[in-house]
């Protein structure tokens, strides 16, 4: 529940084609081959960014995309190398691949940084293909493809701040308004027993996750104990918003409020009311009697504090608060506030599929990334393209699997969506 989870598409950008150049020089009707190699395609990083706290981003922008390599030139002129791409994700990000659901990544580290998807080689120029035998060879490769993945992402939520005030006071109100999240509102006490938790929009400057913290006093003056992962939970929180009513509608002074629910914190959690504090005037809509709101400006003057005055019921105010929490935020360190699994990172390239080669129905098939690969940069219309393209599958053991599988000439292979007569 308390997870963000988004899916995105992601592309790493494709090589470069090689180019198929001959020199030209005065008086000579056509030199050696000076085909360029095309440039290798953008790849595709994720990083920890601090000042993100949420998957938010990734709600508007779903594509991803690294540049492509450019094309080789004549002049044996390299085609530049395409962009890689860093998208930048929160802290604690874990990156899966949405097909298999393995883990690629688990950003969990500050400044930490993962390869996620490889750009594809540029492919080679001509000129790579002259021999003593074929001087000049009319192809050249093409550009691998960059690999495309769709993500998921996910994130476990902890709380940057904290809602803390009297019951009734308006800390439901306030996050059902600047987040997604539907507490309860209800005008009687005891309201929140459990954590409620959202995602603050964007339109704040950056996003970040605020909580309900439930009860200090309703809990203590009825005897129910928080949840201890609930504790945890708001512990970590970075700043407290306090809440008070200062409308004088339930007849309380805000700045005993102040104190009282100060105390019972310290009471809860040391750690806790050390938190930086900002002091949220609610319900300025309805105040009956200006000095409330003076003496508590006035204390919190004293002492230091910032105090905003808001009323989340018409909204008024509520927008300033919530920018000067995101511009707060940035200042306030996580470093060890926040939740990290212990687990071990587990990242691994895509592992390169095994070669396989079988007879179906009198038909060879051969299957594998290598191979498909080495299809898609092949020129099957050009002789010497084919011979290369048998160099490789002797290489790559190929040829010898289909002699032991018993292949004949006329066979029929299919390799990719081709199908190729076999010669021996
Ligand atoms: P919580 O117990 O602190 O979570 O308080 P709630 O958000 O449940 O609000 C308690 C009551 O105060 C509800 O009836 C709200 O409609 C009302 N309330 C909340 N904010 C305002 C406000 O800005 N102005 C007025 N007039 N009433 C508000
Ligand atoms: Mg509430």
């Amino acid at each position: 529940m308390f997870t963000d989870y988004v899916k995105i598409i992601v592309k790493a950008g494709n090589g470069g084609d090689g180019a198929v150049s001959f020199r030209r020089e005065k008086y000579v009707a056509a030199g050696g081959p000076d085909g360029g190699d095309g440039g290798k395609g953008g790849n595709v990083y994720m990083e920890v960014d601090q000042d993100k706290n949420t998957l938010i981003d990734f709600r508007y922008q779903k594509k991803f995309k690294a540049e492509n390599g450019k094309n080789g030139e004549g002049a044996n002129k390299y085609g530049r190398s395409g962009e890689d791409l860093v998208i930048k994700v929160p802290r604690g990000t874990i990156v899966k691949d949405a097909e298999t659901g393995k883990i690629l990544a688990d950003l969990s580290e500050l400044g930490q940084k993962e390869l996620i998807l490889s750009g594809g080689r540029g492919g080679k120029g001509n000129s790579h293909f002259a021999t003593s035998t074929r001087q000049a060879p009319r192809f050249s490769q093409e550009g691998e493809k960059g690999e495309e993945k769709e993500l998921v992402l996910e994130l476990k939520l902890l709380a940057d701040v904290g809602l803390l005030g009297f019951p009734n006071v308006g800390k439901s109100t306030l996050l059902s308004v600047v987040t997604d999240a539907t507490p309860k509102i209800a005008d009687y006490h005891f309201t929140t027993l459990e954590p409620n938790l959202g995602v603050v929009k964007s339109e704040y400057g950056d996003s970040f996750v605020i909580a309900d913290i439930p009860g200090i006093i309703e809990g203590a003056s009825q005897g129910v104990g928080l949840g201890i992962q609930f504790l945890r939970h708001i512990e970590r929180t970075r700043l407290l918003l306090h809440v008070i009513d200062v409308s004088g509608s339930e007849g309380r002074n805000p700045v005993e409020d102040f104190n009282i629910i100060n105390e019972e914190l310290k009471k809860y959690s040391e750690k806790l009311s050390k938190r930086k504090q900002i002091i949220v005037a609610n319900k300025i809509d309805s105040m009956q009697d200006e000095k409330l709101y003076k003496d508590l400006e006035k204390m919190a003057k004293e002492k230091g504090l910032e105090i905003y005055k808001i009323s989340a019921v018409t909204g008024k105010g509520v927008k300033e608060l919530m920018t000067r929490v995101s511009e707060v935020l940035k200042t306030l360190p996580k470093e060890d506030l926040i939740e990290i699994d212990n687990k071990k990172k587990i990242y691994t390239l895509q592992d390169e599929e095994e070669i396989s080669v079988k007879k179906e129905n009198e038909v060879y098939i051969v299957s594998g990334t290598a191979v498909e690969k080495l299809m898609r940069t092949i020129n099957l219309a050009d002789n010497e393209s084919l011979h290369y393209f048998h160099r490789r599958l002797n290489e790559m053991g190929i040829n010898q699997r289909l002699k032991e599988l018993g292949i004949h000439d006329g066979d029929y292979v299919q390799i990719s969506d081709y199908e190729l007569e076999w010669e021996d």
